[in-house]
Parts: C-alpha cells; structure tokens; sequence
C-alpha cells in the first residue's frame, strides 16, 4: 500500500510527517512524497534578496567566511623572501621547483584520477597555473556561496532525493514555481492570503493521486498560511468534495484523506485545533469534521531528526542550529503527545470523518 505526502516545498513531509513516514517504512508500507512547489524561476530570471533568503540561501554562507578564515588575512610569522639573502631556512628556487615537481606528483597519485586532479602550490602564491584552494569555489572554499537562481532550487531537490534515499521511498516533482517566484514578495504576503489569479494545482495534484491509487493521502494544514500550503490544502479540500474514482463503486475521498500539522510553524503558533484556527480558508464540505490521530513516534525522533539533516539549507533558517532543531522536535511531540495521551513523542493528524452521508 502505498501513502502519499503532498510537500508543498522540498522539506515539508520530512519535517511534518518524518515519524509517520519513519514507522510506515518500518511496517514496509510504500511512501511517495509528492514535492509540489519545487520549480524555479523563468531561465534567466536571477533571485533578489528577499528570495535567497525566504528560500533559505539569503545572507548566510555555507562556509564560514569571516575575516580570520580567510588565509590571505594570516600574515606570515616570518618574512617570506624567495632567493638570495633569505635566511638559511628558506629554500632557494632550483630546490622550490624540485619540491613543487615532487609535490605534484604527489597530488596526482593521490588524486588518482586525472580529471581530478589538483595542482599542488608549495609557495601558496598565486598563479593561472596553480590557483590557492581558497580561490576556487566548492572545495571548502571561503568564498561566500551565492547561488543563482535555479541552483538554488536544485540544492533543495537535491536535498529532496537525499531524504527519499534514506527513507526508501520516492519522490514526485511537480516543479510548479515556488511563491517567490509568483510575484509573492515579503512575509506579509508570503504568509497572506492566497491571491485570486494565482492558479491552484488541483489537477496536476490530482492525477498524480489518480496515478498513485495511494491508501492515504497526507495534505497539509497551512497552519503559518503559507500561501503555497493553503493551495496545497485547498486541493485536499476539493477533493473530499468529490467521490473517489480509482476504485467503483466509488467510496468518497473521507477516510483517505488527512491532514498534517505544519512543522515549525505549529510550534511557533502554539497549535491546538483547527477549528480554532484563525485562517477561515478552512472550510470542510457539509457533513465533514475532522478528528485528530494520534501517531506515537517516541521511538522513532532520531529517524525524524536525520530525515531533517538532510535539508542543510532548511536547518539554520528554521532552526538556528542543529540544538534548536532537536529542543524544537522534544518540545513540540511532547506537547501533542501530552494532548493526546500518547506515548512521550507524538505527530498528529487530522482525518475528516463524514458524519452525515454523502447526497
Ligand atoms: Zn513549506
């Protein structure tokens, strides 16, 4: 049986759903996460600011790349003179060539394969030739990382697959553009309302479900507002609104459907209910109320955590550190394990349950 996770970005299943899905795995159930708002921008199209940074590549560089780390900024502890009239210590330039030939050689039989090959610098000065480690990007470079617009997509797909990997499941982009790439600019509107002509991915996310024939699908609450979760919601919401075709006669979409809580943003907001959820998007069909499961995962927060390793760029934006990470994970399962009396860590979600039957 497979379980379906619509993700409206490349992160939100492993850090909502990461203990579900950790223990369906562990009951050899199937998992597809289905990365919905994966797409970059129009080619060409650089990202300014405000969505490096609202995609989590903003000002912080991957490296460390203050002063002290930079090596030019080390002065030498000795005058470094090559030559005549050095000290006795300092090599002259026949013995330098000789250890750079040396060294060379070193470097390729370490390296092995010629493609990747580095070329040694025993005098650490620049040349075309033999740039300094520090100058060439991606090598533990110091250089601040500043990725283009579609990189920085790809890092988050990467990072996407990197978690279906370790989960064994698989993973669907449907590389619709992110909302900062839809015109949406600052939190206000980020986590705004959705606006009018902003097109919903109801039928693309529908015919994957077609295609999926999961057992559930897990959609998620849009607690935060995030406008690419409340589209995300909507279409779980249209859905329970019609009958469910892959199977006739067709039972109804209740049943098969659920609801997850938006972690961090659940946390931040003190959570409880969503029918007491301010957004008043959320509007259940006639005959339709949710109930909340309950899905203990105290054994499984280890799982979760190394499932939200993978996303690198996510963990500072969210978390700080990977510290903040772990006391926001203890902190927010043991207040709804606490809720629902279940175990000492829990997830919870939200099944609607038709109390009226359908006319
Ligand atoms: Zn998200």
């Amino acid at each position: 049986m497979t379980h379906v996770f619509v993700s409206p970005h490349p992160d939100d299943a492993a850090l909502s759903c990461g203990g579900l899905i950790a223990s369906l795995r562990e009951l050899g159930q199937n998992v597809t996460i289905l990365s919905v708002f994966s797409g970059g921008p129009r080619e060409g199209q650089e990202l300014n600011p405000y969505q490096r940074e609202a995609l989590g590549f903003g000002t912080k560089a991957l490296w460390p790349n203050m002063v002290a780390f930079r090596r030019d900024n080390i002065p030498a502890d000795y005058e470094v003179r090559v030559g005549a009239g050095t000290g006795p210590w300092a090599a002259d330039p026949d013995r330098m060539a000789v250890t750079q030939e040396q060294a060379n050689t070193q470097a390729r039989q370490f390296w092995q394969r010629a493609a990747w090959t580095r070329s040694a610098n025993v005098t650490n000065e620049e040349t075309g030739e033999r740039p300094l480690a520090d100058a060439v990007p991606g090598q533990g470079s110091l250089e601040r990382i500043n990725l283009g617009a579609l990189e920085a997509m790809e890092v988050r797909k990467v990072e996407e697959e990197r978690y279906a990997y370790l989960i064994e499941g698989s993973v669907v982009f449907l590389d619709l553009p992110d909302a900062v790439y839809r015109g949406y600019e600052g939190d206000e509107q980020l986590l705004g309302s959705v606006r009018d002509d902003d097109p919903s991915p109801y039928a693309l996310i529908r015919r994957e479900i077609l295609r999926l024939e999961p057992q559930t699908v897990y959609f998620p609450l849009a607690v935060g507002d995030h406008v690419d979760h409340q589209l995300c919601r909507e279409v779980g919401l249209s859905l329970l609104d019609e009958g469910r075709r892959w199977v006739m006669p067709a039972p109804d979409f209740a049943g098969r459907l659920a609801f997850y809580e938006d972690f961090p943003y659940a946390w931040w907001h003190d959570f409880e209910d969503p029918a007491r959820w301010p957004s008043a998007a959320f509007d259940l069909p006639a005959g339709v109320e949710l109930q909340a499961r309950y899905s203990d995962i105290s054994e499984l927060m280890d799982q979760k955590a190394a499932g939200i390793r993978m996303y690198g760029s996510q963990i500072r934006r969210l978390f700080e550190s990977d510290q903040g990470m772990l006391d926001d994970l203890a902190g927010y399962h043991s207040r709804v394990a606490l809720a629902g009396a279940t175990g000492r860590y829990a997830e919870r979600y939200w099944a609607p349950i038709r109390t009226t039957p359908r006319v």
